[in-house]
């Protein structure tokens, strides 16, 4: 099958990308060519129109949801806002969804949802009509379900236009119980769940710290083991760049640099995260912040400045073979989709580097969003039926050591020992379980295949190979 499946005279780079990596891992695996070919292609691509009123008239909005892969059900992937969105984009990113899923174990397929928007130019109410429309569009044609297809937030969408998806699909589907599990990345008052906001930066910043982690591997590029110290460098400063600056700099890792696309800022003593995001806030713009040494007025001359790490969090095709030689960090950890292109990751591994790859390093975001659709369709918070029980047992547990030792323990010991977990502390306790587990399944394909090049093709030989599977058990393949 040729890669190219998208006409429409679109630039194709972005699937064709992906799929140049998939043929690239797919020598490594041991598929029928056919069923490499179904795993590959993108399975629905629904593109539709519908008008909105603006202003004193009408405008016509262009979108698109893609169905990458039915192996697992329901699909799964975010919706994109913005002005950029294309088909092409929109197949690249649900395949990757499906890689993703494959790779950290949860199961969905892969889909991905693009409107064509500058949210910006639209009032709140005009996007609540948009998200409304879009919502129903997709309904009618069975693209949305808890059971079907379950979108999540991406560039541009949030909690907000999750719960807009939430309770138009409620209303289309009276009486349907499981009806709030049809989108996830909601507000915790709307059935969302506690820490999925902070997920994606949060897993980030764990499959960093598990990369840096492995002594061996550090060895060979020449950094020694371990955040604590290491120089980091993040591009973007939104959902998913903000919380893997915050949870990099909490696990020990010092911010120098933040690039955002109005410029960039550094200073080789470290960032105030916190203080570089109000200042954007109260500001419009990071440049301008006081605690910084250096600032560029290019968003790429930032990247390019000295560091361990690189993690890019905006969006694709921003390390190309245009910038790649000039970028000092050894680790690239893809907190974007689709933010190395293939040719700058050959030259990357060739002058030493490694990639962890965005299939891995972003999925924190679908895997918490797994667990808010399983608190969707069990109608139950996590914790809820065990959290006192489990402190009346903790309880009783030390009572009886404190008895027969005659040591007692301090309010403050005795309280963390006793603690049953609340919700938040169950979804960053099996996200953090996810990731670890999920880099060491890449990093022993990586280790034992003959040949395999980078992170990257052990990701998708891994999800290649677990994909096959569910294919296999479908009975669609012998
Ligand atoms: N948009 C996010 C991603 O690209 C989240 C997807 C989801 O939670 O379904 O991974």
């Amino acid at each position: 099958m040729a890669n190219n499946q998208t006409v429409d005279g679109l630039d194709t780079h972005f699937f064709n990308d992906v799929c140049k990596n998939f043929d690239h891992a797919a020598r490594f695996t041991h598929h029928d060519a056919g069923l490499l070919d179904q795993i590959k292609s993108c399975n629905s691509v629904y593109r539709f129109r519908f008008p909105i009123r603006k202003g004193n008239g009408f405008e016509v909005i262009d979108a698109w949801r893609v169905e990458h892969s039915h192996h697992q059900s329901p699909t799964k992937g975010g919706i994109r806002y913005s002005e950029m969105v294309n088909e092409d984009e929109v197949m690249a990113l649900a395949a990757l969804m499906t890689y993703k899923c494959a790779i950290v174990n949860v199961p969905f397929g892969g889909a991905k949802g693009g409107i064509k928007i500058n949210p910006k130019r639209y009032t709140e109410q005009e996007l609540e009509n948009i998200t409304r429309r879009y919502t129903v569009e997709l309904t009618k044609k069975n693209f949305l379900g808890p059971s079907i297809d379950v979108p999540a937030p991406d560039y541009g969408s949030g909690e907000r236009e999750m719960s807009w998806i939430a309770d138009t699909y409620a209303t289309m589907n009276p009486g349907q119980l499981d009806a709030l599990g049809c989108v996830t990345g909601k507000p915790i008052a709307l059935h969302g769940i506690a820490g999925r906001r902070e997920a994606t930066g949060r897993g980030v910043a764990i499959a960093a710290r598990e990369a840096v982690s492995v002594g061996e591997d550090m060895q060979k590029i020449g950094l020694t083991a371990g955040l604590s110290g290491k120089r980091v460098i993040v591009q973007g400063l939104g959902n998913v760049g903000y919380y893997s600056a915050k949870f990099l700099a909490e696990f020990g890792a010092t911010i120098v640099g933040i690039a955002e696309y109005e410029g960039a800022i550094y200073n080789a003593d470290g960032l105030d995260v916190e203080a570089v995001f109000q200042h954007r806030k109260e500001t419009g713009s990071i440049l301008g912040y006081a605690g910084a040494k250096q600032e560029f007025k290019s968003s790429g001359e930032g990247l390019e400045q000295e560091c361990d790490i690189l993690v890019p969090a905006a969006l694709e095709n921003q390390i190309t073979v245009n910038n790649i030689r000039n970028i000092k960090a050894k680790i690239i950890v893809e907190g974007a989709n689709g933010p190395t292109t293939p040719e700058a990751e050959t030259i990357f591994y060739q002058n030493g580097g490694i990639i962890v790859p965005d299939m891995y390093a972003n999925a924190g975001g679908v895997t918490v969003s797994y667990f808010e659709w399983l608190k969707n369709l069990s109608h139950v918070a996590f914790g809820r039926m065990n959290r006192r029980f489990e402190e009346n047992s903790n309880l009783n547990l030390v009572n009886m050591v404190e008895g027969l030792t005659g040591v007692a323990l301090t309010p403050v010991q005795r309280a963390s020992i006793v603690k049953g977990a609340s919700e938040l502390e169950l979804v960053n306790s099996g996200l953090e379980d996810t990731m670890i587990r999920s880099y060491h399944e890449i990093r022993e394909v990586f280790k034992a295949t003959d040949k395999v090049d980078t992170l990257r093709t052990a990701a998708f030989v891994g999800a290649i190979n677990k994909i096959a599977v569910s294919y296999k058990n479908l009975g669609v393949w012998p």
